[in-house]
């Protein structure tokens, strides 16, 4: 149930979170990684009740209908959510475009909310075999480099964002670069980390 979505924030206009869109974000709480460098902490911890109800973003949304191209999904981990694909549903029945940000931790589910999606930012952290020692989750690598691929093989936007976590040499860096544009990312961008 859409009401159920459980959110721990909202930017209500943004020109920075979809590119060259003017967007709300709503930031969904609940994440299975523990990244040491996560800004987001305190949304991680999933818990029954959201801060704010989506009841209540839906109006504010509807009243930004004129204003807003598009409504992002950003976390803690959305795909977390089951019920984030209704929510997709609503928003795009009110008009806007669905943007998503992920770091892929759930493939399967990722694939099922692509038909939902204009924009996806995924996050890759590192090469897979360094995953688990950032997310202190084992085969969390291969998850997040699994939803990659599927994104690769759709015409859905992509931008891959890597945060420059403690300790990343220059090596590993210009390594991952690599790699992503072999397999075909276009759109990269690196962060620092905060
Ligand atoms: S995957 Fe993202 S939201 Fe989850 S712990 Fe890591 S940085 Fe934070």
């Amino acid at each position: 149930m859409p009401h159920a979505l459980r959110i721990g924030g909202f930017v209500p206009f943004t020109s920075i979170d979809y590119p060259q869109h003017l967007s709300a974000v709503v930031f969904c709480q609940g994440c299975p990684w523990r990244c040491g460098y996560c800004h987001n902490q305190h949304l991680l911890t999933s818990r029954t009740t959201g801060l704010l109800g989506w009841r209540n973003i839906l109006k504010k949304l509807h009243q930004r209908q004129k204003f807003l191209d598009a409504v992002v999904f950003s976390g803690g981990e959305p795909t977390l959510q089951k019920s984030l694909h209704t929510a997709m549903e609503q928003v795009r029945a009110m008009g806007f475009k669905v943007g998503l940000h992920t770091a892929g931790c759930y493939p399967d589910r990722l694939k099922s909310l692509l038909p939902l999606v204009d924009w996806v930012g995924l996050d890759i952290k590192d090469l897979p075999e360094n995953y688990s020692a950032l997310t202190g989750a084992g085969g969390s690598g291969e998850r997040a480099w699994e939803s990659l691929d599927i994104l690769l093989s759709t015409d859905i936007p992509l931008q891959v964002r890597t945060t420059l976590h403690p300790g990343m040499e220059k090596a590993q860096i210009a390594q991952l670069c690599t790699h992503l544009s072999r397999v075909g990312v276009t759109d990269h961008r690196l962060q620092a980390c905060h």
